[in-house]
């Protein structure tokens, strides 16, 4: 068994807030929410970091991207518009290393990022 936690939690093993899924993406509601909106986009393959994507890779990364338009299609906050983060390794602060697309949205966001 993975001792993932994002793996955990696609397989079903550790309960989330599932707001979407198929076979090869889960977006869930995170834990600690930093906005109003707050999801993350997985795929449902174990990807570490940006750095461990492979030339295969690629459709599921758009394939996550489309995901994000479709959440944001089916919530009121895509009008006033939302952002994407994904942080690599720890200097980022990537905590969880299994690749993911924070989806945040319901508030003015800064600029730079802190
Ligand atoms: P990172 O810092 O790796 O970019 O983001 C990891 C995110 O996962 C954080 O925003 C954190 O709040 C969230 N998170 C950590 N553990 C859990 C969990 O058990 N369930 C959910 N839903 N989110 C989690
Ligand atoms: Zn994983």
């Amino acid at each position: 068994m993975s001792e993932c936690l994002f793996c955990k939690i696609a397989a079903g093993e550790i309960p989330a807030k599932i707001v979407f899924e198929d076979e090869r993406v889960v977006a869930f509601e995170d834990i600690e929410p930093q906005a109003p909106v707050h999801i993350l986009i997985i795929p449902r393959k174990h990807i570490p970091t940006v750095l461990d994507l492979d030339e295969e890779d690629q459709e599921l990364l758009g394939y996550m991207h489309l995901v994000a338009n479709h959440i944001a299609g089916e919530k009121s906050f895509a009008e006033n518009g939302f952002r994407l983060v994904t942080n690599c390794k720890e200097s980022a602060g990537q905590l969880v290393f299994h690749l993911h697309i924070h989806l945040l949205a319901g508030r003015e966001f800064g600029w730079p990022p802190g």
